[in-house]
């Protein structure tokens, strides 16, 4: 929960996979974690960028990569027109094949090409036949998802390693792993901590590329860490191996002071508390994903924003120090359902609150604000997976309304 001062709003996460005891880190490294987001990492121009500002780093790195930029997205939709049967997938499939050829053709060094494109067609191949048995028996499941989206971090991964000098690749499979919750992917802090010491305690590398997102279960089958969540595959490393510093490069020159996809004129925050920061992304704050703040957090790791397109700007420090008296940025998000519990018997009852978040809690749902009055309480969430069978159950303690549509909007300061 949010340090009183930080934020106008109040949310409860039920479910947050860290603890203090479990995650802080006692080693000291001199190692940065870099993390190159889809944005970074789409063309040839960009992907240059990429490869002068890891050249140019002193020490050690460790270089998590996105996907292709807006490739995880045309691997699902792609995946959905093959579902519906047919060839139609296919134009799409072959246009991604010929883009990472492109990419190869216009970055990589003439004498890695050829082992290269062993690879990556190989990979690309494996996915082909993939989309032709989604078409094939027009069946698409959760798993045969995660199997296709991983693809995106696969490919960019072989290529980025062959791009960059003295580059060695970690396959985040082997040392990133997720429990099933409630039919969710979450992290699995213990087998992770230990399978990521025993990857890079011992291991020599100037330049580690990681591919991000990408994890395994138990069974060894592929998961992932949710939409976004390559920040989180830097944030998990910087925060275990005990980084000097996670950077997080992206399109965009720090965090702004309010979203530069829908508000004209905004600019950059220089410093921001952890706090703060996460706030800004848990609600809506696309630059940062909303779970990759807390590693780095409980380490006090600081973790800075930066441009790849303009790598000599400041962008956003996010850290530990004492918030400056101001308000610092606004952020939304938008599709957020209020549920509002009227009851008579709540006035002056102990335990009436408890048993409404105890009704989430039954349904894994998160509450992200909560007001109160002498008659009521009205909560938001943003998942409705569960929502009739939560509407049920708190018809038991009072009249139920449901507002659909609704944003949140988060100003953050002190
Ligand atoms: P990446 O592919 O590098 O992970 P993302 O698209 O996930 O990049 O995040 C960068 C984008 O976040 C920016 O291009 C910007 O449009 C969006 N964004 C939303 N809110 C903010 C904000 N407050 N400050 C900066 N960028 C923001
Ligand atoms: N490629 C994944 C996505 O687009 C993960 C990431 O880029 O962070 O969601
Ligand atoms: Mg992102």
């Amino acid at each position: 929960m949010p340090a009183a001062g930080y934020t106008t709003t109040l949310h409860i996460r039920l479910s947050a996979p860290w603890t203090k005891h479990q995650l802080v880190n006692h080693q000291q490294s001199t190692m940065k974690v870099l993390k190159f987001g889809g944005t970074s990492v789409g063309t040839v121009e960009s992907l240059r960028n990429v490869k002068s500002i890891v050249e140019s780093a002193d020490e050690p790195v460790i270089v998590v990569v996105s996907a292709l930029g807006g490739l995880t997205d045309k691997l699902i939709s792609t995946a959905r027109v093959a579902a519906a049967g047919g060839d139609a997938y296919f134009a799409d499939y072959q246009a991604m094949v010929k883009r990472h050829h492109d990419i190869i053709e216009g970055i990589v060094p003439q004498e890695k090409r050829q082992q290269l494109y062993v690879i990556v067609n190989a990979l690309l191949d494996e996915l082909g036949n993939i989309y032709k048995g989604v078409s094939l028996i027009r069946d698409l499941s959760q798993r045969t998802i995660d199997i296709i989206v991983s693809y995106g971090e696969r490919l960019s991964s072989a290529i980025i390693t062959r791009i960059i000098s003295d580059a060695r690749l970690f396959d985040s499979r082997y040392f990133i792993k997720t429990l099933d919750q409630f039919g969710k992917h979450v992290l699995d802090n213990d087998a992770t901590q230990k399978l990521v010491h025993a990857t890079f305690d011992n291991a020599s590398f100037k330049v580690a590329i990681v591919p991000g997102f990408i994890s395994t279960d138990a069974n060894g089958d592929i998961t992932n860490l949710g939409r976004g969540g390559s920040d989180y595959t830097a944030s998990l490393l910087g925060a275990v191996l005990g980084a000097e510093e996670i950077e997080i490069w992206t399109d965009i020159d720090g965090m702004h002071n309010n979203d530069p996809r829908y508000v004209q004129g905004t600019s950059p925050v220089s410093e921001l508390h952890f706090e703060e920061a996460a706030e800004l992304a848990y609600f809506g704050a696309k630059i940062l994903h909303p779970s990759c703040v807390l590693p780095a957090r409980l380490n006090n790791i600081p973790v800075r924003l930066l441009n790849t397109m303009e790598p000599q700007r400041p962008g956003t420090l996010i850290h530990n120090m004492p918030s400056t008296r101001t308000i610092k940025a606004v952020a939304a998000k938008d599709n957020i359902i209020a549920i509002k519990i009227k009851s008579g018997r709540m006035l002056l009852a102990y335990g009436f609150l408890h048993k409404v978040f105890e009704t989430f809690e039954n349904y894994r749902t998160s509450i992200d604000m909560m007001a109160t009055s002498e008659v009521g309480v009205t909560v938001t969430i943003d998942d409705e997976k569960h929502l009739a069978a939560i509407v049920d159950d708190l018809k038991k303690f009072g009249t139920v309304t449901i507002d659909h549509d609704m944003v949140i909007i988060c100003v953050v300061g002190d």
